[in-house]
């Protein structure tokens, strides 16, 4: 079959890389130039080394090398003190990434064509994989048939990167005169770490970050996250003088359908996870590989596609409820963050369960505590986590 994998992010590189070693003839188009792309370090973990590894073992061994692994979370609150929770996972800088996969892809003789922004309808293949990203113009293009719908979150965040490398996962929360900011921050590389910054529209609105330019933004967050950055500028900035920090809020996608006649949706363009459960990438490799196994053995492309969506749409439920969750708790941080920080960091760490938002904070680390201390108490607990999903589900949210 002839592909174009539209878009040279995650998603459709790996699914170029895998389809051409199926012998189809693949191309990806990607507006950007060679070697530019949006944002910095993303985490991963373990199992998706061990999926790439089973995928493809070439790039799994590059992208294994290149990975930064951090080990533990901090979680450091203004006047309260600083918990160290045991954890550890990978981080990997995105260029790297997107370097590895677009070389790895032409090894494999797939066409990398850059600077070039399709337009829909525009791809001459038998299959075009819209890998386009959030933003997904071919997604837009055929709405009517894929339904698509779109969750604006209210926090506000940017993401900036730093020279100062953190080898442990951080969340740190600072008190301004305006309210409480937070940075998720942690090494990608041996020089830089992602920082990303989150806070309330009225936190962001009353200190002014909605009127500042990105030079006054930075020494006003410098200044903020002084403590954690020892000295270290902020870094990823707009090069033009006057443009603001690129602040947005999170949007979270979900279509009814992946696919209509011959274009199929994959990673971003399909689905967003909120960054603050770091899945988005892995999720997006994982459609690469679910979308080449649909595809393997004789061409029915239509039962193919079918399958893979309701393969991914099914995989996608756990990481969507998680993510919905983490990105309320953060949105309500305010239910929280007046806890001592042992009970905080808890809170956090369980930011992704459901029957948090149903029980008053300390009730639910106390529960938690005996759920931990007895076998019994603990069956029990999931047994109500259980419940409460399934009533979710039954609910339909
Ligand atoms: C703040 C933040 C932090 C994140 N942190 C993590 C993390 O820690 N871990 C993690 O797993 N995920 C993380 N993510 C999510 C992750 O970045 C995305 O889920 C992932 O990049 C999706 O890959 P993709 O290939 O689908 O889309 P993208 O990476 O967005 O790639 C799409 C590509 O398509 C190109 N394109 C768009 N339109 C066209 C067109 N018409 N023609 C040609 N090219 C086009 C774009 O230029 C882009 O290169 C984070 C996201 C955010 C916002």
């Amino acid at each position: 079959m002839r592909i174009t994998a539209v878009g040279g992010g995650p998603a459709g590189l790996y699914a170029a890389v895998l389809l051409a070693q199926q012998g189809h003839d693949v191309t990806v188009v990607e507006r950007n130039p060679a070697g530019v792309t949006h944002g910095w370090g993303v985490v991963f973990w373990e199992p998706l080394l061990a999926s790439l590894r089973e995928s493809d073992p070439v790039s799994a061994a590059q992208i294994a090398d290149a990975a930064f692994a951090w080990d533990g979370q901090d979680v450091d609150v203004e006047g309260r003190g600083r918990v160290a929770r045991p954890s550890g996972g990978y981080s990997i800088s995105r260029q790297r990434l997107l370097d590895l996969l677009t070389a790895r892809a032409q090894e494999l003789g797939v066409h990398t064509v850059f600077e070039h922004d399709v337009a829909p309808g525009e791809a001459e293949a038998d299959l075009v994989i819209a890998a386009d990203g959030v933003g997904s113009a071919h997604r837009r293009a055929l709405a009517d048939d894929l339904g698509p719908t779109v969750d604006v979150g209210t926090n506000k965040y940017v993401w900036l990167a730093t020279t100062k490398v953190y080898t442990s996962f951080l969340f740190a929360f600072v008190r301004s005169s305006a309210g409480w900011l937070w940075c998720h921050a942690y090494g990608y590389d041996a020089d830089h770490s992602t920082f990303i910054v989150e806070c309330s529209p009225q936190t962001w609105r009353a200190l002014g970050l909605d009127r500042m330019g990105a030079e006054e933004s930075r020494e006003l967050l410098e200044r903020l996250f002084a403590r954690h950055l020892d000295g270290h500028p902020l870094v990823g900035l707009p090069t033009e003088p006057d443009a603001p920090l690129p602040w947005l809020e999170f949007r979270t996608l979900h279509c009814e359908r992946w696919w209509s006649g011959r274009t199929v949706l994959a990673g971003d363009a399909a689905h967003t996870t909120h960054f603050a459960i770091g899945s988005g990438t892995t999720l997006a490799l994982g459609d690469a590989i679910a979308l080449a196994r649909a595809l393997e053995g004789p061409a029915d492309v239509p039962a193919a596609l079918e399958r893979y969506q309701a393969d991914r749409q099914a995989a996608l439920a756990p990481s969507r409820r998680d993510a919905r969750n983490s990105a309320r708790w953060l949105e309500d941080l305010e239910r929280y963050i007046d806890t001592d920080v042992d009970s905080f960091a808890t809170l956090l760490h369980r930011r992704c369960s459901s029957l948090l938002a149903h029980l008053p904070p300390t009730v639910y680390v106390k529960a938690r505590e005996v759920a931990e201390r007895s076998g019994a108490a603990r069956r029990v607990w999931s047994q109500a986590s259980a419940l409460r999903r399934s009533a979710l589900v039954r609910r339909g949210s």
